[in-house]
């Protein structure tokens, strides 16, 4: 699947501590969530280290996907892919962590 950085999001914070807890805290499968060592970006040799903030062209829902640091960065502007295998959640505090 392709998805896209949402720029601007090195400020959000939510109720699990990091965005990578809450890839994991909030992923249906917790077998896959727990075996996810690596990043999500298709190609990438990089580690599992952030959650990082993308969105799929066309589509405005924000998820967070587990991203090296590099694939995570700011420098990353363009439209890249990652695996179809590994879940997306959904980034919204209001609809996982922080309801309201
Ligand atoms: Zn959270
Ligand atoms: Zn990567």
């Amino acid at each position: 699947m392709q998805v896209i950085n949402v720029p601007n999001t090195g400020h959000l914070t939510c109720p699990c501590g990091s965005w990578k807890n809450h890839w994991v805290k909030f992923n249906p499968n917790k077998l896959a969530a727990m075996l996810q060592l690596d990043c999500s970006a298709v190609g990438c040799a990089g580690k599992f280290e952030h959650g990082g903030h993308v969105r799929k062209a066309g589509d405005m829902t924000v998820y967070i996907v587990p991203l090296c640091a590099a694939c995570n960065s700011a420098e990353n502007i363009g439209p890249y892919y990652i695996y179809d295998h590994v879940s997306r959640v959904p980034a919204d505090p209001r609809a996982t962590c922080d309801p309201r």
